[in-house]
């Protein structure tokens, strides 16, 4: 479904992604692991192109983003199919980014209504059934400050769902969190991972990294140092500095 080809992206002088190839096929689940500054969250933001990347190409479901300009100044060339990707690869970010002034249905309907302007009834009932399917039913007439922040990570993630997309990028999702409110947004995330949902996962969480991902990598310094399955990459690590990377965060 995603597909990065030589990605290089800069910010001024500073180059953080060095020329990255990954591929997420449908249905996988790719996750991205690394030290602080290694890219991560800069490469997750160049395949929804919240980001501009100089160089490579990104492709979704084949189709290759079209650019216009070249180096630091290359952008997207079509405003339709940026938002036509932006709204097939819903986003789920670190500190979750509920709409405060909103209750957890409103924001939940709020995309699906203003962008894709489907039916306000059936965004209603597919709302309800996301949030029931994330286990807050319960919480839709509530709002964000109401709530832990388990429990507004699994609103993020319903409304992340509820754009119908086909592919979910999440960034750091449980690393807000207590140890024990984590485990609820874990449970969530291996529940779309076993109905075959495409996910992009940067985590700091290795033991989900493990138990969820079809392909892992890990990213130093802007380039892929070892890629493989969780058995490859964990279980016989090669690269020294991803066994130093992982003794670190035991
Ligand atoms: P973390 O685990 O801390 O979230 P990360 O792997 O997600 O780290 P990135 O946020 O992608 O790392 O950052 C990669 C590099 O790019 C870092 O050196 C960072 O300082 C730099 N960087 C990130 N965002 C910007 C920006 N908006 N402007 C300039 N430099 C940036
Ligand atoms: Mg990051």
């Amino acid at each position: 479904v995603l597909e990065m080809r030589g990605l290089h992206k800069s910010y001024g002088d500073l180059e953080v992604i060095k020329g990255v190839d990954i591929t997420a096929p449908r249905g996988a689940v790719v996750s991205l692991i690394g030290s602080s500054g290694s890219g991560k969250s800069t490469l997750l933001r160049c395949c929804n192109l919240l980001e501009d990347s100089q160089q490579g190409e990104i492709l979704f479901k084949g189709e290759p983003i079209k650019w216009v300009g070249s180096g630091l100044s290359r952008r997207p060339a079509d405003a339709k199919q940026v938002l036509r990707i932006r709204t097939n690869l819903s986003m789920v970010f670190q500190q979750f980014n509920l709409w405060s002034h909103m209750t957890i249905l409103q924001n939940v309907m709020e995309a699906p209504l203003t962008v894709l302007k489907r039916d306000r009834a059936e965004v209603e009932a597919s709302a309800r059934k996301y949030l029931d399917k994330v286990g807050i039913g319960d919480k839709c007439d509530v709002y964000p400050a109401q709530l832990s922040g388990g429990q507004q990570q699994r609103a993020a993630i319903a409304r992340a769902l509820c754009m119908e997309p086909e592919a979910l990028l999440f960034d750091e999702p449980t690393s807000a969190l207590d140890p024990e409110l984590e485990q609820e947004v874990v449970k969530v995330i291996k529940d779309l991972a076993a109905e075959g949902r495409t996910m992009m996962i940067v985590t700091h969480d290795m033991k989900m990294a493990e138990d969820v991902s079809d392909h892992v990598v890990f990213l130093h310094q802007g380039l892929i140092e070892e890629q493989g399955t969780p058995a490859e990459v964990f279980g016989n690590t090669k690269s020294e500095r991803l066994k130093a990377f992982l003794s670190s965060t035991k």
